[in-house]
């Protein structure tokens, strides 16, 4: 069966491993991140809309839930901005009663000042949003937002979401090398992080291939510095550590182009998820490779594999 929505398990460094559900087309978002590991963003919207139904997501989980194994979360997310997507508070609601797994949601926490979305979030069991930047200027210049987003209202809509939600809320800040990590920005989003009052705070920084050279990534001992400054509750993301069960009977080429559709993973990281012969997953993602579904490119000199953009057309898995 091809999968259309569900996507993974795949290791991510913040929920584990996770169970991955998109729910936008490619690549529909109300920012344009320069970190963005998928590309450029090609509607920027804050229009939300009816884009995948629910209940296609629910039939999908229904024909594959027993096939999953061990999973640590649940996570919406996918090919843009999961958030723009009406039928969100229906699909975390109804999933909520069928599966055991806890249920994630990530943002770019842009609409949550509405309180349709704060309302249609409350069944989820973690809420993950983003805040790169608190000064305008830098705001701009490192997610490129839809003109009438204003980064005031942004803090202001995270911080009542906060009051209200009663789950927990993981704040991310993504830090770029000389773009938001200047002793003033970092006052400022200490001083934004006190008023919203998020249970944790997760530094990351550009590990994989994002849109723009701009994107510059952290050293480790930089992100170390901040997360002293930042104080309590803050932490560093770093890489998965752990390994999987072998996952049960089940194509391996397509298991991995699962994986891989819409997030680069390092051969290592398939391995590891996959929990087979390093031989084996080779093999298969050089046949993938040579048969051009897959591409393989190099990033902070790690080998990253990515389902091509033409196969997810042409084989119609987008
Ligand atoms: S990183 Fe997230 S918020 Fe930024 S452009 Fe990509 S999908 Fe949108």
């Amino acid at each position: 069966m091809k999968l259309k929505t569900l996507f993974g398990p795949v290791p991510s460094r913040r929920l584990g491993f996770s169970l991955g559900i998109d729910i936008i087309p490619f690549k529909v978002c109300s920012m344009d991140c320069i970190y963005c590991q998928l590309g450029r963003t090609t509607k920027k919207t804050v229009q939300r809309q009816h884009y995948t139904p629910y209940d296609e997501v629910l039939d999908e989980w229904d024909q594959f839930k027993d096939t999953i194994g061990q999973i640590d979360y649940i996570a919406i997310a996918g090919s843009g901005e999961p958030t723009l997507n009406s039928y969100l508070g229906k699909l975390v609601e109804k999933l909520k009663d069928r599966a055991s797994f806890p249920i994630a949601v990530l943002t770019n926490g842009s609409l949550l000042f509405t309180r349709e979305l704060q309302k249609e979030l409350r069944n989820a069991h973690v809420v993950l949003p983003s805040l790169d930047a608190v000064t305008p200027s830098t705001f701009q210049r490192i997610n490129r937002p839809h003109p009438s987003l204003s980064i005031e209202e942004i803090v202001e809509g995270l911080r009542a979401f906060r009051t209200r939600y009663k789950g927990q809320m993981w704040l991310e800040i993504m830090l770029v090398k000389g773009v938001n990590d200047s002793p003033g920005e970092l006052e400022k989003i200490k001083d934004a992080l006190q008023r919203i009052g998020p249970d944790k705070v997760q530094l990351n920084t550009v590990v994989r291939p994002g849109s723009e050279g701009e994107a510059r990534p952290m050293r480790f001992e930089d992100l170390r510095k901040i997360q002293r400054y930042l104080g309590k509750g803050c932490e560093v993301i770093t890489t998965v550590s752990r390994k999987r069960k072998p996952m049960r009977e089940k194509d391996l080429e397509e298991t991995i182009i699962s994986m891989i559709r819409r997030h680069p993973l390092t051969i290592s990281e398939i391995i590891h998820t996959l929990g087979r012969k390093r031989k084996e997953v080779i093999t298969c993602i050089d046949r993938l490779h040579d048969g051009k579904m897959i591409e393989v490119n190099c990033h902070q000199g790690k080998k990253y594999c990515k389902v091509r953009e033409e196969s997810l057309v042409s084989h119609g898995i987008s």
